[in-house]
């Protein structure tokens, strides 16, 4: 079967790579090893930057809550912030995925799902991809296939520990804490670089802890006793990693293009990986649109202004906050104690969700303000 681009799997990155391409009048197949729906750990908060990416609202079917309510907790400091407009929208990702395919599907991708891409042979004159039952060649590839990515270990080698963030995830039970279906709650620390989330859905709650892995020792029994001290009651508990942010890995080779998780862009602070998913999607999508139907060479150097339009849609931002990450590794107590002496850091923050701002102009607005909240940092530790 012959099609001008492959993508393998179909998450966020690849349902809406295979949508524009669809759309750009490309012939594309997403070949997915799961049969979907199929079940993602993910707590399935897409920020309403990642919805204002997509070509329509996320239909209220498939929104299991709204949240424009965020209490946030650093041992004993709390704050509370509330927001006009929705920051966040949570879903299940077996529904919100599947409803990207079908879009995709709808514009014209083919879909072959229940087959893993199990060999990739990238050659001067296209692409061939084996599954266990078939045999696709193309022009271009493009791997969305996630953290785990096969492509991604073909053209760059796989995640170093360093590079990657560990997340535990359970759904627990609501009936007798009744939690505000309109707030997310995230607990910061005890372990460095680490937060727990409760994130609403329609009829539990998404609990889950999350750290860079090169921090998590001990992790598990944290989460635990964090789930017991909220009384919560836990159903299984996974784990799987996320990419900690960066631009700076390979994401591109001769004929392939490497999008979302596989590629690494996922926020190093919030583990937000979603938007990061979408927003790489549509530009590895633009960029086999530009290069096929212009008749380019689909080479290395063709392919290349996919990572910089890359750089210049996100890759910054996300040097950004990793930044932040790294001033946060290495003056938690510090920075955090400055953070929660006003609500003001919070409800920028919040606008970095929200689409509003960037890491680089909350980078900016920052670095002023930290004067005026040492001074209130001090005042308070004198009144104590
Ligand atoms: C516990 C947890 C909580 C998270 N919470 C959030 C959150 O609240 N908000 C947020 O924005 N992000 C969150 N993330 C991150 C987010 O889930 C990922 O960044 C996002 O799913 C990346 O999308 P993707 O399309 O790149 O990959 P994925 O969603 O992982 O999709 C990859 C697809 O490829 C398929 N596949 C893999 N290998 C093959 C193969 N060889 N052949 C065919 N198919 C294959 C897989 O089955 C899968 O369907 C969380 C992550 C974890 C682990």
């Amino acid at each position: 079967m012959k099609y001008d681009v492959i993508i393998a799997g179909a998450g966020p990155a690849g349902a809406t790579a295979a949508l524009e391409c669809a759309r750009s009048g490309l012939s594309a197949v997403i070949i997915e090893k799961e049969q979907l729906p199929r079940y993602k750990p993910c707590a399935g908060g897409v920020t309403a930057a990642a919805a204002n990416m997509l070509w329509c609202p996320i239909p209220e079917k498939i929104v299991q809550a709204k949240c424009r309510s965020f209490k946030a907790f650093y041992g004993e400091k709390s704050i509370h912030v509330d927001t006009e407009e929705n920051f966040m929208f949570v879903v299940s990702r077996d529904k919100f995925d599947y409803w990207l395919v079908k879009a995709a599907v709808h514009s014209g991708a083919v879909l072959r799902q229940g087959e893993e891409a199990t060999s990739f042979d990238i050659g001067p004159d296209g692409v061939t991809v084996r599954t266990g039952t078939d045999v696709y060649t193309g022009k271009l590839l493009i791997g969305a296939d996630g953290v785990n990515s096969k492509i991604a270990k073909i053209i760059r080698g796989p995640f170093r520990r360093n590079d990657l963030a560990i997340c535990l995830c359970t759904e627990c039970d609501d009936t007798e804490h009744n939690y505000n279906r309109e707030q997310i709650e995230i607990h910061y620390g005890p372990l460095p670089m680490t937060y727990s989330w409760v994130f609403p859905k329609k009829d539990y709650l998404s609990v889950g802890m999350g750290g860079w892995c090169a921090e998590a020792e001990g992790m598990k029994a944290v989460f635990n006793n964090f789930l017991e001290k909220k009384g919560l009651k836990k159903q299984d508990v996974r784990s799987y990693t996320v990419p900690l942010g960066g631009i700076g890995r390979i994401t591109v080779a001769d004929r392939v293009l490497l999008a979302g998780d596989a590629a690494g862009f996922a926020d190093p602070l919030t583990g937000e990986g979603i938007r990061y998913a979408i927003a790489s999607g549509r530009l590895a999508a633009k960029t086999a649109a530009s290069v096929i139907l212009e008749g380019l060479d689909i080479n290395l150097h063709n392919l290349l202004i996919y990572k910089k339009s890359c750089i210049d849609e996100f890759g910054d931002d996300l040097k950004a906050a990793m930044s932040v990450a790294r001033l946060f590794q290495k003056l938690p107590d510090f920075l955090f104690g400055m953070y929660f002496s006003s609500q003001e850091p919070f409800e920028k923050s919040l606008e970095i969700l929200q689409g509003r701002i960037g890491y680089q102009d909350y980078y900016h607005w920052f670095l002023p303000q930290v004067p005026g909240m040492l001074l209130k940092k001090t005042s308070a530790v004198l009144k104590d």
